[in-house]
């Protein structure tokens, strides 16, 4: 019988929960589990394909092709593991299944109920994610906060769960401690409020991880321990940190992997953090920068962390590995367009990167960074639309294509030289947008002279998309012939998926998001060499 983890949080959120999360499944699986970690979000968005990412935060591409919550990335960067539609259920998930069973008559004429039905469907597909993983510890994180009404159908769903297998099933609140600071001293009240409203709904936390700017004081720890009767060693201090990747070591400092495993009745396997724990050591010894500008548009300057998360964190990961710590300027396009002056800015830069993007607005703005880029010299790596940008850049400056644009950003383009997909456009006439891209990963190869390939080492790769438009193979042998080098192809559909400049040290753009396949201890390949050659650039 596996073991199931519930984590929810406490006080409000937006505190690293996922990351908590996360950590929680690195941590077991470093003492010898099969763990698999599960995000339920709360929303009636069937997927998150459909959200606005400056709001929201980025939508996680995997595998499969699933569109989901940036806390898969989490998972995915802290355990290694593959998620995929399995690890993520939403509320839309849910009713969608429960209305498809009762239309087909499959609860045999009888009522169906908000519960149990909702909440059984809930606990089905936790299950059904926990034989996809073969895990031994399932970990599942609730969006939201204890207290918010689209949480009731998840919590008892959780309660269900544990009254069915009492020893085998577990809650992990993540709270916050605020310190007001005209008091100067941590406060546990709003915690215990939310442990209150956690018990109305018929659960008891096994666990409190108390998030804070500082580490959790005794006299705190203690009074906590009274209000939801459990002893002080289950209440672990979570401060705030240098970076996301100390989260599990410092966990550990508290013991918390071991007295997870031994609260659930289990033992230790192995202990194995060395490597991650040399890693969040060495971060904090980096001191020489090298500065990336990202430029893009979905700027809400409060979030860009949460928009952008993957591409941050491969930037990071690449950077790391080559012993610099990346500075990241968010340069918005739109003020290109307003005064090209201003791509003087970009002289600063080790290296610039257009992320993936929607519709018009800003994009105007990256065809001039992308060919101040060129002119320049500057690293550049488009991912996406910055590919598609860097396409239309080069059309325009290189072959004098002057109206060249995607389709996406001129319907009525003489040039379109990205185009929709062949099997997109009755997608888009018809508005069925949600979960219609293409999505998920795909092979492509790749050519022996290119720099991708020095990057992967490999003729045959694979990697996630996300995309309705595409290179347009009508322009293929005019842009070569021009110079650029068409670096990756995905021959079965006849699809451009990585194009480079030639004569450049290091322009760059893949159809794909390779962003989401970073990794902490393996850096994505063209990421590594993106921020090698910005760094020799420098
Ligand atoms: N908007 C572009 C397309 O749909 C690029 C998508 C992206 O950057 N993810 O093809």
């Amino acid at each position: 019988m596996a073991k199931y983890i519930f984590v929810v949080g406490g006080v409000m959120s937006s505190i690293g929960k996922g990351v908590a999360a996360a950590s929680i499944g690195n941590i077991l699986q470093s003492k010898g589990y099969r763990v698999a970690n599960i995000k339920c979000d709360m929303y009636v968005n069937v997927d998150a394909g459909t959200i606005r990412p400056a709001e929201h935060g980025e939508v996680f591409v995997g595998e499969d092709g699933i569109e989901a919550d940036q806390d898969l990335g989490n998972y995915e960067r802290f355990t290694n593991n593959v998620c995929t539609r399995d690890n993520y259920i939403t509320t839309g998930q849910v009713y969608q299944e429960v209305i498809r069973r009762e239309r087909n008559l499959e609860y045999g004429g009888e009522d169906v109920e908000v519960v149990p039905d909702i909440p059984n469907e809930i606990i089905r597909r936790i299950k059904l994610c926990r034989k996809k993983d073969n895990a031994e510890i399932v970990v599942i994180e609730f969006g939201g906060t204890v207290g918010e009404y689209q949480l009731l159908l998840f919590l008892e769903a959780a309660r269900m769960m544990k009254s069915a297998n009492p020893a085998d099933v577990f809650f992990v609140m993540v709270s916050y401690l605020p310190t007001p600071s005209l008091l100067g001293e941590q406060k546990s009240k709003p915690t215990q409020f939310a442990i209150r409203t956690l018990n109305s709904a018929g659960i008891a936390p096994d666990f409190i991880l108390c998030r804070a700017d500082q580490p959790v004081t005794p006299d705190i720890k203690h009074t906590i321990s009274t209000v939801c009767s459990l002893p002080e060693e289950r209440i672990i201090s979570a401060p705030d940190i240098y970076s996301i990747y100390d989260v599990p070591v410092n966990f550990e400092k508290e013991h918390f992997g071991e007295i997870v495993l031994r609260t659930m009745g289990l033992k230790a396997r192995k202990k194995d953090l060395a490597e991650w724990t040399k890693l969040s050591q060495k971060i904090k010894k980096i001191s020489k920068k090298t500065t990336i500008g990202i430029v893009g548009k979905y700027f809400n300057f409060k979030s860009c962390r949460d928009t952008y998360i993957s591409v941050i964190e491969a930037i990071n990961h690449a950077s790391w590995a080559e012993n610099r710590r990346p500075e990241i300027l968010w340069l918005d396009s739109e003020k290109y367009e307003a005064n090209q002056k201003q791509l003087k800015e970009l002289d600063k830069l080790d290296g610039i990167i257009v992320p993936g993007g929607f519709g018009k607005r800003g994009t105007e703005g990256m065809i001039l960074a992308a060919e101040y880029a060129r002119k320049h010299k500057i690293p550049y790596f488009g991912l996406c639309l910055g590919m598609q940008i860097l396409t239309i850049s080069f059309a325009r400056h290189v072959l004098g294509l002057k109206d060249a644009n995607s389709t996406e950003l001129n319907s009525k383009t003489k040039n379109p030289v990205i185009c929709t997909m062949s099997d997109q456009v009755e997608t888009i006439k018809n508005k069925q947008y949600g979960g219609s891209m293409r999505l998920g990963a795909y092979p492509a190869s790749l050519a022996k002279n290119s720099l991708s390939y020095k990057a992967y080492g490999a003729v045959e790769i694979s990697e996630r998309h996300r995309h309705r438009y595409e290179f347009n193979n009508r322009y293929k042998e005019t842009l070569r012939k021009g110079g650029l080098r068409i670096a990756g192809t995905n021959h079965g559909l006849d699809l451009v998926e990585i194009v480079e400049v030639e004569g450049h040290p290091w322009m760059v753009g893949t159809q794909f998001h390779p962003e989401f396949k970073s990794r902490p201890l393996k850096p994505h390949p063209l990421f590594r060499d993106f921020i090698r050659t910005a760094i020799r650039k420098r």
